[in-house]
């Protein structure tokens, strides 16, 4: 206990720290701004795109930032994709714009219908389908990268939080997937300049003290679950991680600390030449002549 009061809210079994309301949420504040700093994912002036979909990562992102936007240091600006899943994502839209218009920020809702003439339940009929979770993954990232460019944003954050990068890490161990794995970190540097780059300031918060962060403050969040959810691999590693938790509480920290230990000698050894050029459909970065996006879209018959 911090500051005496006796109402705890929290006992971090990873440390053994018990703390009240406002403890906690200045502990989570702290923790992310030295993400921040010692990161370096902010620089004064940044005009800063926050992928809003209005669950509580992304809501505990934008709330964070928004102290920076309040001091004058950055600007802010947020962008919610609609995939197009019935009864699900109409609720995350709202609540992303309420949070948009509470704090005074610029905001954009793009969909997959708008962007590719096709809506993820629609994808997810043709009998043909690959897991839903890619096609939202390739689509999304297009999206993004164009909004960022639309709101003239040199960085794009992400609410991915500790679970999420321990999940990535462990799935591309697994995989074998070198490439994607020199690209996990706190930042992800563009390769190309129609690309900006990525940062991620709740990446050493556990996705349950997000929760916990978002109920503390009041936030408003989407809390249901996408119906597609179940059929991703990232799901079995995260049962696998949260199994592990219970009787390792320290788990999901030891392996992000150990893997940036050897993620810059990963990067030396396998160093990736990143060939950017652009895609001859749509005209997007793409290391190939057609991007994915454009490659599925003809799979699907929308080319
Ligand atoms: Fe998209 Fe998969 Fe996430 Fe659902 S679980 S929103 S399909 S990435």
């Amino acid at each position: 206990m911090k500051c005496g009061n006796p109402k705890i809210i929290i006992k971090r079994k990873q440390s053994g720290q018990t703390l009240c309301k406002s403890c906690f949420v200045e502990s989570i504040q702290k923790k992310a701004i030295k993400t921040i700093k010692q990161e370096n994912l902010i620089d004064k002036g940044d005009n800063v795109l926050v992928a809003l979909s209005g669950g509580k990562d992304s809501v505990a992102t934008l709330d964070i930032l928004n102290t920076y936007k309040e001091r004058n240091i950055i600007e802010l600006c947020a962008v919610t994709i609609d995939e197009g899943i019935a009864n699900y994502r109409n609720d995350g839209v709202a609540i992303a714009k309420k949070h948009a218009k509470r704090l005074g920020i610029e905001h954009k809702v793009v969909s997959f219908k708008y962007s590719f003439d096709i809506t993820l339940d629609e994808i997810m009929k043709n009998p043909n389908h690959r897991i839903s979770c890619s096609y939202c993954g390739v689509f999304r990232r297009w999206i993004i990268n164009r909004a960022a460019r639309d709101f003239e944003a040199d960085k794009i954050a992400t609410g991915h939080n500790l679970d999420d990068e321990v999940q990535a890490i462990l799935m591309n161990y697994l995989e074998g997937n070198i490439d994607n794995l020199t690209m996990i970190g706190a930042k992800t540097m563009s390769h190309s300049p129609l690309f900006r780059p990525k940062i991620k300031p709740l990446r050493e918060i556990p996705e349950r003290e997000i929760g916990l962060y978002t109920i503390a403050k009041d936030l408003d969040v989407h809390l249901a679950g996408c119906p597609y959810a179940q059929e991703s691999f990232r799901g079995e590693v995260s049962e696998i991680i949260k199994n592990l938790s219970k009787n390792h509480p320290t788990i999901m920290y030891s392996t992000l600390r150990g893997f940036d230990k050897i993620k810059l000698a990963l990067k030396k050894e396998h160093k990736h030449d990143f060939q950017f050029d652009t895609c001859i459909k749509c005209g997007e970065p793409s290391s190939n002549e057609i991007c994915r996006v454009c490659t599925f879209l003809d799979e699907l018959g929308k080319a």
